[in-house]
């Protein structure tokens, strides 16, 4: 049987929105010693700004928007909505994309309007095209601001133009992480399926312990299982690519309100409302419900 005193835990946690899925997790969250954070749609407000399109071939800038917000219609990840919505702001008539591939945490490949077209961060649609990075990354230095993300746009297998997209910090994520801090989290990670760049300059000033970028799904378990050594572990992240770390962790935090449904599966806690420091209560009512179950 469940102690009384973590029942009401899981209950208490539920009306913070913090919906744990029973009493070992509970349990668990009174123990954490290291929390990963991914970076898009968690640590980040995850509902990035188009700031620029830039076209590199013959195709106008709006056509680049178009075609690759065509392709991404269908995905959940932030950085496609995003696309989607500017499109939509421009009054642009969207088609319905063929043969739809989604790279979970990398990008989109698929056609439009018979034309092959993929979308994703620069690495991965350079390594499919067979060009450089730095032939895909060249408009960083010079149109980046800090912490911006870089997605890039090929089409028939050329690079036609790359989106420049602002996603700040979540707001309080400082104070937020501080506060984890009091409430006895030892080490803090930051893990990004993202570019090593854009990971430094958005967590600049947090005090992380460490930052992981251009992670892959595996690469986030992997990481998740490396720091279990050193005592148990927190995961929170809200994408697909998120889901393995997520099922990895001791404690697997999804975040709900607009994260894509596997990482919820997959993970043992859920936040319902759209606020990471939801953490910070379902850190302190496990802490509590087990020292009065003790
Ligand atoms: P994080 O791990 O920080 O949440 P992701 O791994 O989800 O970040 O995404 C990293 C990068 O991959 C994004 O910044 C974007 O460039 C690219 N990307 C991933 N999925 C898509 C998609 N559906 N459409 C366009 N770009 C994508
Ligand atoms: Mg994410």
């Amino acid at each position: 049987a469940v102690p009384v005193a973590l029942v009401a835990g899981l209950s208490r946690a539920a009306q913070f929105g913090v919906l744990v899925k029973g009493a070992r997790p509970l349990e668990a969250m009174a123990h954490i010693r290291t929390l990963i954070l991914d970076k898009t749609g968690t640590l980040t407000d995850g509902r990035p700004q188009i700031t620029s399109v830039l076209p590199h071939a013959d195709l106008p800038e709006a056509e680049v928007l178009r075609l690759a917000a065509a392709l991404d219609q269908g995905s959940k990840h932030p950085v496609a909505q995003a696309l989607v919505a500017e499109a939509q702001a421009r009054g642009l008539h969207l088609p319905v994309p063929a043969g739809l591939t989604e790279h979970a945490g990398e990008g989109v490949s698929g056609r439009v309007d018979d034309r092959q077209v993929l979308v994703g961060g620069a690495d991965f649609v350079a390594a499919r095209i067979g060009a450089t990075v730095s032939e895909t990354a060249l408009p960083m230095a010079a149109d980046l601001d800090a912490g911006a993300v870089l997605v890039a746009v090929a089409v028939d297998g050329r690079l036609a133009g790359h989106l420049v997209m602002a996603d700040p910090l979540r707001e309080g994520a400082a104070g937020l992480l501080q506060a984890l801090r009091r409430q006895g989290i030892a080490r803090l990670l930051l893990a990004t399926g993202d570019r090593a760049e854009v990971a430094r300059r958005v967590t600049a000033g947090l005090g992380l312990d460490g930052v992981r970028a251009g992670l892959s799904p595996d690469q986030k378990v992997l990481l998740v299982l490396s720091e279990r050594k050193n005592g148990p572990v927190m995961m929170v992240g809200d994408g697909v690519n998120d889901a393995p770390a997520l099922a990895a962790a001791d404690v697997g935090v999804a975040m709900g309100a607009r994260g894509a449904a596997a990482s919820a599966e997959a993970a043992d806690v859920v936040l319902l409302v759209d606020h990471l420091d939801r953490l910070r209560p379902g850190l302190e009512i496990a802490r509590r419900a087990r020292g009065i179950a003790i």
